[in-house]
């Protein structure tokens, strides 16, 4: 059968939409544009999957997929980090892994195992069935150096890094303080960090590396991964980006699409677009603050609001909405005073057409790397507020290497001040700053679009990877 002779690739993502997306993207390519059977095999943590069954519907025949039976994790304790909830759902969901790939093995050729950057266990196992293991690392080549230097850092440093008086320097990287390397390295003693320094080691068992970035990003990152470290441990690595959702449909974007009718009414470049991923919430202080500042700024506004979370920046990683009507938290008053002036929307919008659309002139982001992408391919230019995860790291990336965005900054009560964000809101739609940033960020576009036209450099970094998987056959 046709199924025997065409090569079938295994795909296991993560929890968590930002790890899922940019993967959908890439069993579109792998299927439509190389000709691969691709299954999405999903550990999953009990928690409700809608978004990510939708999201997982709309795709080409030969792209199937499987969702393992739900981890438990009723053992844990709730404050537990969210990497090592992560990490976990794969580990606790192995044997179930081995059993799926050992029925799919059975009827077809199973040449290549993906798994994501908390995924490294998977790769183990793709061994055990001959199966090449590939890594698919939906952020930046920055921040994949910082995890395959972890090892090293980890023996070096005993202090915190935060705490430590120079900037890291990764190879080809701008300089970054310890206090904004990604979050799970930030607390030595709790578990997240040995989990994560666990899954780095295993990062040389990969055949090969594929990064969610592109050459022109940043070249000097990438040059010295693929030159190596001289040790010839770290696996050749693939810039296969932007892959971006072009259109992700989930129920509550059609609810919301209503955000687009009144884009089309305000004029070009005029609206800040205010959204924190899929994950982020902000305590109700804060929230408070960020709404006085857009209201103090007097630039139009399109503005996600999740309910308030007061312990953790990643409430909803796992469920995407919000319970609570968010809208029952914004200050009194504060919808009818910016009426016409600022759209307000529960939970969810379509932000890569709100980011394609013309009005759109510039994006409030938490720097989630998606996001990132989506910006820099319609060429908005952002102003940063990370929040968890990797974020500050692309933040970093975006403002000292890149100048296409400004970085809020927290005050001595850890808050984003609500005059700071007028003042940047300003900056950014209408000021000199803006202007500039603006013109880095449309460089930023054309090149993205070269990268992934003809002959692109991403392209053909991915057809290198499909050309390896094929002679498996
Ligand atoms: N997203 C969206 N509408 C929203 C919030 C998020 O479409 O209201 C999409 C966004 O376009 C991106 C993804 O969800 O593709 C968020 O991924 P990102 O890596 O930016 O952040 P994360 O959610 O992982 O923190």
């Amino acid at each position: 059968t046709q199924q025997h002779t065409q090569p079938h690739v295994a795909i296991v993502p993560t929890p968590g939409m930002g790890h899922l997306i940019p993967l959908v993207e890439l069993a579109k390519r792998l299927a439509l544009r190389h000709n691969f059977l691709v299954t999405f095999i999903i550990p999953t943590d009990g928690s409700p999957m809608k978004p990510q069954r939708q999201v997982l519907q709309a795709l080409p025949n030969s792209v199937s997929s499987i969702f393992l039976p739900p981890a438990s994790f009723e053992d844990l304790p709730e404050d537990v980090k969210i990497e090592t909830r992560i990490t976990l759902s794969l580990v606790r969901s192995l044997s179930a892994l081995r059993e799926t790939l050992k029925v799919l093995t059975e009827s077809t050729k199973l040449v290549a195992l993906v798994a994501d950057l908390f995924g490294t266990d998977a790769l183990e196992v793709a061994k055990e069935f001959g199966i090449l293991p590939f890594i698919f690392f939906p952020t930046n080549a920055m921040v994949l150096s910082m995890v395959l230097h972890l090892p090293e850092l980890d023996e070096k440093f005993s202090c915190e890094f935060r705490d430590l008086p120079e900037p890291v320097q990764f190879p080809g990287c701008v300089p970054i303080h310890g206090r904004d390397l990604a979050d799970p390295v930030q607390d030595k003693k709790n578990e997240a960090y040995k989990w994560i320094v666990g899954i780095a080691k295993q990062y040389p068992l990969a055949a090969g590396i594929m990064v969610n970035s592109f050459m022109d990003l940043e070249p000097g990152a990438f040059k010295a991964l693929m030159e190596g470290d001289g040790s010839g441990f770290s696996p050749p690595v693939y810039p296969v980006g932007p892959l971006i959702q072009n259109a992700l449909i989930i129920e509550a974007e059609h609810e919301n699409s209503g955000c687009l009718k009144w884009l089309d009414e305000q004029p070009s470049g005029s609206v800040l677009f205010v959204c924190f991923g899929s994950g982020g919430t902000l305590s109700q202080e804060q929230l408070n603050e960020l709404a006085s500042g857009l209201e103090m700024s007097g630039q139009r506004f399109l503005w996600v609001v999740r309910g308030p979370h007061e312990k953790a920046a990643n409430a909803t990683y796992f469920s995407v909405q919000s319970i609570e009507d968010p809208f029952d938290f914004l200050p009194t008053g504060f919808l009818d005073r910016t009426k016409g002036m600022g759209l307000v929307v529960p939970s969810w919008a379509p932000q890569v057409q709100v980011l394609s659309h013309v009005s759109t002139g510039g994006f409030l982001s938490h720097c989630g790397w998606n996001s990132t992408l989506e910006s820099i391919v319609h060429g908005v230019p952002i102003i940063a507020w990370p929040l968890y995860a990797e974020q500050k790291m692309n933040a970093v990336l975006l403002t000292d290497d890149l100048k296409v965005a400004m970085r809020v900054k927290m005050n001595e009560n850890g808050l984003v001040g609500k005059e700071d964000i007028a003042k940047h809101a300003r900056g950014l739609i209408k000021g000199e700053e803006g202007k500039s940033l603006r013109n880095k960020m449309r460089e930023l576009k054309d090149a993205a679009a070269t990268v992934l036209g003809q002959e692109g450099s991403s392209i053909k970094s991915l057809a290198k990877v499909a050309q390896i998987w094929k002679k498996q056959m």
